[in-house]
Order: C-alpha cells, then sequence, then structure tokens
C-alpha cells in the first residue's frame, strides 16, 4: 500500500503531536487496509444486508467483515444504503445528543454526498437541506446520490460559497466539511500523500478561512455551525475555530465521549473562551482521520425568514396552482405537496418549505430539488427513474420482483425478456425495492433506467 513515501515534515509534525510511540502505531494503521462501512437507509431498509457490526456512535452505520462488489448489488443502486467512511458518521451522534431542531440545513461542500444523505435522513420530512458543490463534475455525483436516496427533502444547489451572501441568518444549522489537505485519508488515497506538503497545508488554511468567512453568518440566531476536515493539523483545525470566533459570534458546545471510542477532545483556546474540536486517529477508532468542532450561534443573532411572495415568477419554472396540486396529491397518493413544471415535467416539494425554495431560488443556481416526478401525457404520466427510486408512493402502477440476475441485467440497461404479468408500465423492484421502470409493449420490453447510471463492463 505506501508505496508512497511520507513526507518527513508530516512526520515530524506527527511525532510531536502524538508522541514517538503512539506515532509507529499511527504510521502502522496507515499500512493496513481501510476498514469498509456503510449506512443505511432507514426508510429503505432495516436491517444490513452483510455480515458486520454497528460502528459505536450510530444507529444505522455498519462496519462490514469484508468488502463486497457494491457494484454488483442492486440495493446499492436502490438507495438502501451509503458507502461512508465510519469517522464521518459521528455527525448523527452529534446531532442526536444535541437534539439539533430540524430546520433548514446547509451542506455548504456537499458532494459527493455522504453527509448530505445523512443530514437528508435527519430531517425526514420535518426539514429541508440544501446540498452545495461547487464543481460541476461533483454536483452531478450530489445529485445523483440525493435522487438514490429518495426522501425529496433536498435541494442541490452549485455555487461558490461567496454567493451565500443574501442568505445571512437563514439556516438552523451548516455543516462546513471542508476541502483539505487529506491527512486523515493517507491509507485510503495515496494522491493526498503525493500531493502533501507544509505549503499544501497552508493553501488549503488559506481557503478555509475564505469560506468561514463567507458562511459563518448564515447561521440563524441559536443554530448550529459544524466544521470538519479529515486532516490532523492545527491549522486546518484549530486555527480556523479560532478565525471563526474572532469573526462571528458563536458558542462553544461540547460532545458527550464514551471513553471506548477513543476520539481524542481538543480544547481551543480563543478570545472568546474554550471551544472544543474532536480528533479520529485511524491507530485508535475503525475509521480514517476526521476532525469535528460544533459551534452554537447565541439566541439573539440576526435571523432571516423568507418572505412570502404573492407572485411566483420564474424564467424556467412554473408554480402549479393550488387546486391542481390538491388533485394531483390526491390522484397520486402523495400529500402536501407544491409541484413545479420544469420543462413540462412535475416536480413534487413539500408544500411546508415552498417559500424557502422561493427564496433560494432568487439566490442560487438550483441543479434539483425534490422529487422528479415525470410528465403527464392526457391522463398518462411518463414516470421518471426519480420518483421510481424515492420513498414516495407508486399508487395505480404495477409491481414485479425480480431475481438478481435479472435486476443486474436491468442495471446494465441490457435487453432481456423478463415474464412480465402486466403490460404497460411495471416497477421492477429487488428484494422489495424499486430499482426502475419497465414499459412492457407485449412483443417488447424498453428498459427506462437512466443511461448514465448503467453498470458498465461489469
Ligand atoms: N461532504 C462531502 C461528503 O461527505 O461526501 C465531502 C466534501 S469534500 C471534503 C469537500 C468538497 O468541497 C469537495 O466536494 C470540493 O469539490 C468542494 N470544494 C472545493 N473547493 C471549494 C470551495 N472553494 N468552496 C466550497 N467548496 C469547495
Amino acid at each position: 500500500m505506501s508505496e508512497v513515501n511520507i513526507h518527513p515534515e508530516f512526520q515530524k509534525r506527527m511525532i510531536h503531536q502524538l508522541g514517538k510511540v503512539d506515532y509507529q502505531q499511527f504510521e502502522l494503521a496507515l499500512s493496513e487496509d481501510s476498514p469498509t462501512t456503510i449506512r443505511l437507509n432507514p426508510f429503505k431498509i432495516e436491517n444490513c444486508p452483510f455480515e458486520g457490526k454497528e460502528i459505536a456512535w450510530s444507529q444505522h452505520g455498519f462496519s462490514l467483515e469484508k468488502r463486497p462488489a457494491f457494484t454488483l448489488d442492486p440495493l446499492f443502486h436502490a438507495g438502501a444504503y451509503y458507502v461512508q467512511e465510519a469517522s464521518s458518521v459521528f455527525i448523527s451522534e452529534v446531532l442526536r445528543q444535541l437534539q439539533v431542531p430540524k430546520g433548514i440545513f446547509l451542506d455548504l461542500a456537499a458532494a459527493p454526498g455522504g453527509k448530505s444523505t445523512l443530514l437528508s435522513t435527519y430531517l425526514s420530512q420535518d426539514g429541508l437541506l440544501v446540498a452545495n458543490e461547487v464543481i460541476q463534475s461533483r454536483n452531478q455525483i450530489l445529485k445523483e446520490n440525493l435522487i438514490k436516496w429518495g426522501l425529496g427533502n433536498s435541494i442541490v444547489t452549485q455555487n461558490d460559497p461567496a454567493h451565500f451572501q443574501d442568505l445571512e441568518g437563514f439556516f438552523d444549522l451548516v455543516l462546513i466539511d471542508a476541502p483539505c489537505s487529506g491527512e486523515g485519508m493517507f491509507r485510503k488515497d495515496l494522491e493526498a500523500r503525493k500531493e502533501w506538503s507544509p505549503d499544501h497545508v497552508r493553501l488549503c488554511a488559506g481557503r478555509q478561512q475564505r469560506i468561514l468567512d463567507q458562511a459563518g453568518g448564515l447561521v440563524k440566531g441559536g443554530g448550529y455551525l459544524i466544521y470538519s476536515t479529515c486532516t490532523f493539523n492545527e491549522q486546518e483545525n484549530e486555527e480556523m475555530i479560532r478565525f471563526l470566533t474572532s469573526e462571528f459570534a458563536y458558542e462553544s458546545v461540547r460532545i458527550e465521549l464514551n471513553p471506548d471510542w477513543q476520539i481524542e477532545e481538543s480544547t481551543v483556546q480563543t478570545e472568546e473562551g474554550t471551544f472544543f474540536g474532536y480528533r479520529f486517529y485511524p491507530h485508535r477508532v475503525e475509521g480514517e482521520g476526521f476532525f469535528i468542532s460544533v459551534l452554537k450561534r447565541p439566541e439573539d443573532a440576526f435571523s432571516m425568514e423568507p418572505k412570502k411572495k404573492k407572485d411566483f415568477k420564474h424564467q424556467f419554472l412554473k408554480l402549479v396552482d393550488e387546486k391542481t396540486c390538491l388533485s394531483l396529491d390526491e390522484e397520486l397518493g402523495f400529500e402536501n405537496s407544491q409541484y413545479y413544471l420544469l420543462n413540462d415535467s412535475y416536480f413534487r416539494f413539500p408544500e411546508m418549505w415552498k417559500t424557502h425554495l422561493e427564496q433560494v431560488i432568487h439566490s442560487l443556481n438550483i441543479r434539483y430539488f425534490g422529487t422528479e416526478i415525470g410528465k403527464k401525457q392526457k391522463t398518462e404520466w411518463i414516470p421518471s427513474h426519480d420518483w421510481a427510486v424515492s420513498i414516495l408512493p407508486k399508487k395505480g402502477f404495477s409491481t414485479q420482483e425480480i431475481s438478481l440476475e435479472e435486476a443486474l441485467e436491468f442495471l446494465r440497461k441490457n435487453d432481456q425478456e423478463l415474464n412480465l404479468k402486466e403490460s404497460g408500465w411495471v416497477l421492477l423492484t429487488f428484494q422489495n425495492l424499486p430499482i426502475g421502470w419497465v414499459k412492457n409493449l407485449g412483443n417488447r420490453i424498453n428498459n427506462y433506467y437512466p443511461k448514465e447510471w448503467r453498470i458498465r463492463n461489469l
């Protein structure tokens, strides 16, 4: 594994940070295989589909005995679980301990979507997540992962943190999982080892400072900011907490740790008092390197509620009137929905978050929101794949359970003969979870799995 040498400056600093004996254990851990862990989607699956044990700090996280071929598991494509390293799943413990009120959350650096799917699960039908990723290609992956997760409670945006300036005091929680020098990924990601240098750390710290400067004011009074990195050095961690608290009013939050977890608490002395950070070292915990700190905005800090607009006007998006929304809900078996039309396709969005969506649309570059349901031609729906894998009901459609082999052929988008009982649109399921649509035309079956998501060459 370790063909790429560890930079001597990194080694020197880590020996200083850990002590000589502990450092040896740390370096040994870097030469070992990473544990494979997944987090279940509790809205789709109850039990872990593989042999493994629960991650200590997470109800839905599991550490697996061996690494399965995820690509060849239809449950993976159905959004039944997300492959996520264990340390970062600690955010679910933070939310649980603090009983963070559900509301509107922002994940500012969200791709590929590990933490966004976790936040989406936490918010469930009582909150809204804005998942933002500035890089186009990564934004696509984020969108795909949130669609597969299927809860329909998110908006995907593609913006630089500077573009959020109109949304000061708007969010109940902001997560900044910052781009960093990735020291905590050294065993998984040899590129991170290659790229590492003291200059690179300085460059990352400069970027993190800019992000925090732009995002520190987005949390509303009484809300939370979570800052995390997958790196060990103080410049990108403790120093950033010092910067944040010197620029914005924040209160300190302490998380209770079970000593068995072997997570290290670090205290950050600032002019405003003592703040706390938590470090995960790969030789102590069953996960990769990670740092997390939680801060609370004072209750009297500025808060902004979205303004109700009489008329919603948008270049591409059309609001569906209230009466039609009610009749669509009745027809589809959904509840409390606001629908919008985009290129003749219906998007379903939770009605209670409509004003927030309309506010966000005016400030940010929206890539996706809610759940795309599909087009309606006269009385027939052309259902979207997003609807298939969402947790919304599929009233009036027939479903058919298929075998593993059939499911894989479907996911490869290969032609195959399926012994379908019904004609027209059929929702295929694997182990009772929807994986996509086919249309049975009698003499032919059309496969509606999205081309760009198909399994290739396996
Ligand atoms: N939160 C993600 C997850 O759990 O799957 C991982 C996020 S990763 C550590 C950091 C992200 O920040 C990357 O997706 C990267 O593209 C994005 N990024 C890079 N430069 C950025 C910047 N200047 N502002 C905001 N995000 C940036």
